[in-house]
């Protein structure tokens, strides 16, 4: 099992297998995606060897990321080989659901056993305005038929002041649509604090809110991660808090991330992105990249920088998935 210095252990990698979007959402890419080619990224061969070393040392979870990982043509082989992958038991994908309905059976087949769709609003306008697509009614169909294949949909919405803070549009959905629905806080991103000291919100007041409203913390297990979620017996959905600025946040750290270009990062805001990629071009080499990891890991922090704004490396959070 990977684990650090700190006596946390890391059983879920989240893997990202393109930076390319086709959303320009605002606190994301609000100028579109200007970065580099899809030739840059790893292919279906290395990806499988990054997933095939993680899970020999433990890995049980998978998650595919981006950039948006819908749109590379090879994604349901690489669900597939995840899936072929021995020792990994869950294979996650965030999407935003751009090709959600129309693919989702392919995923499912392929072997997708969980599905996050961002949706960062339930009015179609608000929902054009933050990710410059008019596409919340396709999405919504396209949770639904996930749904209906009996896949377990967390939803994930940034929660922005100013723009969507408005809890009753999503707790009305909530009443009948069973979903956990994670709000996120906003994180500060390299590329633009202003939006960040614009938008972001303390989620420690909502929490006060739902706990007034009768909403009930879910137990967590020893290896859940950072989200804080719970329930509410009228509700068919749940409700997960996502707050990376509350204290704590890091001791329950769970994931390492790896990016489309086969750059480990111990940390979402670290400051060094360890290249795997050298050792990834043949199968043969897998002892020397385990190698490469472990080195890697005695290095990952205590926490992240954020509180003091340090960003780390990263521009976006498209370059590593979130
Ligand atoms: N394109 C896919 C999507 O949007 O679901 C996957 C990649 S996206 C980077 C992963 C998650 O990061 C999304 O849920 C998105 O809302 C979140 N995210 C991106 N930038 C963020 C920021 N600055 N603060 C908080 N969450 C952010
Ligand atoms: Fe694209 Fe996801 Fe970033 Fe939105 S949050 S721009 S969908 S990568």
């Amino acid at each position: 099992m990977l684990a650090d210095s700190f006596g946390r252990r890391f059983y879920y990698l989240r893997l990202s297998v393109t930076e390319v979007c086709n959303f320009s959402c605002t606190y994301c890419l609000p100028n579109g995606y200007s970065g580099p080619k899809p030739s840059a990224f790893m292919r279906r061969d290395e990806l499988r060897r990054v997933m095939q070393v993680f899970a020999a040392e433990g890995t049980r979870k998978i998650r595919l990321t981006g950039g948006e990982p819908s749109l590379r043509a090879d994604l349901p082989d690489i669900i597939a080989d995840a899936r072929q992958t021995q020792g990994i038991e869950t294979i996650a994908l965030t999407t935003n659901g751009y090709r959600l309905a129309e693919s989702i059976a392919d995923w499912q087949q392929a072997g997708l056993s969980q599905l996050n769709v961002s949706i960062d609003s339930l009015d179609p306008a608000q929902f054009k305005a933050i990710t410059g697509h008019d596409r919340l009614r396709a999405i919504l169909q396209g949770v639904d038929d996930s749904l209906a294949l009996g896949l377990p949909v967390k939803i994930n919405a940034v929660y922005m002041r100013g723009m969507n803070d408005q809890l009753g549009q999503f707790l009305a959905w909530l009443k009948t649509t069973p979903v956990t629905l994670r709000f996120i806080e906003v994180m500060e991103v390299g590329a633009q604090p202003d939006f960040y000291h614009n938008h972001h919100v303390p989620l420690s007041n909502m929490k006060q809110q739902l706990l007034l409203e009768g909403w009930q913390p879910i137990v967590r297990g020893k290896d859940a991660g950072p989200a804080q979620e719970f329930w509410h017996p009228d509700y068919a959905g749940r409700i997960g808090l996502i707050m990376p600025y509350s204290r704590d946040f890091c001791t329950t750290c769970n994931r390492l991330r790896v990016t489309a270009q086969g750059k480990l990062h111990l940390c979402l805001f670290g400051e060094t992105g360890y290249d795997l990629r050298p050792w990834l071009q043949e199968d043969a080499q897998q002892d020397e990249l385990t190698a490469v990891i472990q080195e890697a890991l005695g290095h990952k922090p205590a926490t992240h920088g954020l509180h003091e704004h340090n960003t780390g490396l990263i521009r976006d959070l498209s370059m590593i998935g979130g």
